[in-house]
């Protein structure tokens, strides 16, 4: 489905027009789970959205909770049968609406502010992590007081070197490993040296967008995402990794529906280094992986990840169970009661478990899962490759004790 700029609801009025209604995209669809309400299900927003475009139904504040209490996970389109595109539908959907939703006014002011000023936006966030934002987690205005890094990864244009090179590729970095885990974009780089890539890290890339569209802010994620493209195709490099799902769907497979061009050599570190890692000394412990929704329905990434752990020599203490954590991105801040049930459904498994650790993909759910596991670390799969991979073959420090 090939997605103009404009938002009128005639884009995606054939899209709506293809569901029969048959309700398999139920099944998965967590805030449906969660709710048992048919307008919280994937078919019950196409129905609304349906309804919308043809004029039977007008903005409402309950209309407007409805279409942007979806948490985009995804979950409903790989249940479809006959695929229809049910996040391409409700992003559309949120563009139309943004006007009347005026429970995330504030929300679209600070998303289009941090993302035109992101380094000036993290200083003040600095500023204030030990005095405003507790006292804000405290109040239950936001959902956690997050603990900031003293610098950024990204300060300007670097390419890391190295002997004997095997090749190249980029790192698209994305504001979570920016501003909240440089260690983990440290840990990528440590890695692909380690195996022989020389990394670049190109100054100019900005937030992929998907955080804009979410509010609806179609217009200025379409400027976001012209900018990376002119970034990141012009590189000449194997691929451009990413430790962020949402960042590699979004440059990857979304860009394509809304301006016609994305970043094809875009991937997940996992499927990139899978065949490339050999692991001598096994770090003989358990985990629970958990599945990051945007990775396992998204990109359809679901065996690497596991066939790494597996590889470096952990046991895997689950069969694949996906579910969501709650996360979403700005969802958390903007539905906070059904983000928190699932965040409490997700990790009751996790909790009960012996595992020694979980892992995931996806900084964002690193964040979300350490709100409710505290007596075990969470880790981001990166960790576990740099701790396999780098240190104890070379017998320094590592993370899984
Ligand atoms: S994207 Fe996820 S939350 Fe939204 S309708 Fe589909 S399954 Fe439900
Ligand atoms: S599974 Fe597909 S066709 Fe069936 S109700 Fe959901 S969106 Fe419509």
């Amino acid at each position: 489905m090939q997605i103009s700029r404009k938002r009128d609801g005639s884009q995606y009025q054939e899209e709506l027009s293809k569901c029969m209604l048959c309700g398999s995209c139920k099944a998965l669809c967590p805030t449906y789970n969660t709710d048992a309400l048919e307008s919280m299900s994937a078919r019950g927003r196409l129905m609304l959205l349906r309804g919308l475009v043809t004029g039977k139904l007008t903005p409402s504040p309950l209309l407007n909770e409805r279409i942007f209490s979806c948490i985009l996970c995804g979950a409903c389109k790989e249940s479809c049968p006959l695929g229809v595109d049910i996040i391409e539908a409700i992003y559309s959907g949120r563009a139309l609406l943004k006007k009347s939703d005026k429970k995330r006014k504030h929300l679209r002011f600070l998303a289009k502010f941090s993302s035109r000023w992101p380094e000036f936006s993290f200083k003040m966030l600095q500023m204030s992590q030990h005095i405003f934002l507790p006292v804000l987690a405290k109040k239950g205005l936001i959902p956690f007081a997050p603990e900031l890094p003293e610098a950024a990864f990204k300060s300007k244009d670097q390419v890391y070197k190295v002997h004997r090179k095997k090749g190249r590729v980029a790192i698209f970095t994305g504001c979570s490993v920016n501003f909240f885990f440089p260690h983990l974009g440290e840990s990528l780089i440590n890695v692909m040296k380690k195996i022989g890539y020389e990394v670049v890290i190109p100054k100019g890339e900005v937030c992929c967008g998907a955080p804009l569209r979410s509010l609806g802010l179609e217009e200025e994620a379409v400027e976001l995402a012209k900018k990376n493209i002119r970034v990141f195709n012009k590189l000449k490099v194997e691929a451009i990794l990413s430790l962020c799902p949402t960042c590699v769907l979004a440059v990857k497979n979304d860009y394509g529906k809304y301006i016609g061009d994305g970043i094809e050599k875009a991937m997940d570190i996992s499927v990139f280094l899978n065949d490339k890692l050999d692991v001598s000394d096994p770090i003989n412990k358990t985990s629970f992986y958990h599945d990051p929704c945007h990775l396992y329905y998204g990109l359809g990434v679901k065996k690497e990840p596991r066939e790494i752990i597996k590889k470096a020599g952990v046991e895997l203490v689950d069969s694949e169970d996906p579910g969501c954590c709650g996360f979403g991105g700005l969802f958390c801040f903007s539905n906070r009661d059904i983000s928190d049930n699932l965040l409490i459904e997700r990790t009751k498994k996790f909790i009960d478990s012996k595992a020694d650790t979980v892992i995931t993909s996806c900084p964002g759910c690193m964040l979300q899962l350490s709100r409710t596991i505290n007596d075990r670390p969470v880790l981001h799969i990166i960790e576990l490759i740099e701790d396999a991979y780098c240190y104890r073959q070379s017998n320094k420090k590592v993370k899984m004790k």
